[in-house]
């Protein structure tokens, strides 16, 4: 456990030695409050997406970003500090770089899984980086940008249950988030499951686990993996059953921003910043780095 904790700190502090360098170049004010660990990206101030509804309304101000708070590696703030970290925020940074925003006109939001489709229709935020697969059911509600990432769906356990894989959950109490792909996934008859526990965010399922008021915790193997890195008695099984291609969740019907989102994560994956920035934070919970996907332009 100490040596993990002392691993993990080690990070922190490379993370915090990455920022402090990083500090003062375009797109990362030293001064705010939101900086964390993290690359910089060059903003695009002469940016123009005049035939987005979405963008013009923003364009001068500030743009609101949803995101996960809870998911250590993803997205994350620290609740002391209230800095934001992870492959989304990365991300949802590099986006809005793009579209010409500078951290200071970065509203972030967090906002859990289920509260994802209200939030981005209603316009309480302009969009959504936020392990938010990509499916057709959703599309009837919201647009999607990407993917940017390709995840799938796995176990979290303690390191000496008898769960193997999702065939030995028959009887077993799983936990996972409201309104996501693997709580519904999970119900399905065939895992035979005794109960399917539903929490606002993983964290709650985590402390579900580690209390055993549940026997396993289900969702992206990219997000178990920063609590397995956290949690030196839990492990994630690593043999993932769906895929879960990550998303950017904008406003349905605003074609010009979901081509703007698409460009833009074409052009960091291409410049090297989408490696870097998974280097610098998923790469870190043991991951390893995989090929981008290929951007699906619907
Ligand atoms: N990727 C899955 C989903 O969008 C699970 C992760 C999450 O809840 O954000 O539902």
């Amino acid at each position: 456990m100490k040596l993990r904790r002392t691993a993990a700190a080690a990070t922190v502090v490379l993370a915090l030695a990455v920022t402090a360098t990083a500090c003062g170049k375009e797109g990362s004010p030293d001064d705010d409050k939101n900086e964390g660990p993290k690359l910089s990206y060059k903003v695009n101030s002469a940016a123009d997406v005049k035939d987005s509804p979405v963008w013009s309304k923003v364009k001068g101000g500030k743009i609101k970003i949803g995101t996960k708070a809870d998911q250590p590696g993803l997205g994350y703030e620290d609740p002391g500090t209230e800095k934001r970290s992870g492959f989304d925020v990365e991300i949802a940074r590099m986006i809005a770089a793009d579209l010409g925003f500078d951290e200071k006109h970065i509203e972030w939001k967090t906002v859990p899984s289920e509260a994802r489709e209200t939030q981005i229709s209603s316009g309480g935020v302009d969009f959504y980086v936020g392990t938010y697969t990509i499916n057709d059911e959703r599309k009837k509600q919201v647009d999607f940008g990407g993917p940017y990432y390709l995840a799938g769906q796995d176990l979290l356990v303690k390191k000496d249950s008898d769960i193997k894989g999702p065939e030995d959950l028959k009887g077993k109490k799983v936990c996972s988030a409201a309104g996501s792909t693997p709580l519904k996934r999970i119900k399905e008859k065939k895992y035979g499951v005794a109960k399917a526990k539903s929490q606002q965010g993983y964290q709650l399922c985590v402390q579900d686990l580690n209390n055993g008021q549940v026997d396993a915790v289900t969702t992206d193997d990219s997000i178990l993996k920063g609590y397995a890195a956290q949690n030196d008695g839990l492990k994630v099984l690593g043999k993932p059953f769906s895929e879960e291609p990550y998303g950017i969740g904008l406003k349905k019907g605003d074609k010009a921003l979901r081509d703007a989102v698409n460009d833009a994560i074409e052009a960091h994956q291409k410049n090297g910043d989408w490696k870097k920035a998974y280097d610098a934070t998923l790469g870190k919970s043991g991951l390893a780095a995989p090929t981008p996907p290929q951007v699906d332009r619907y």
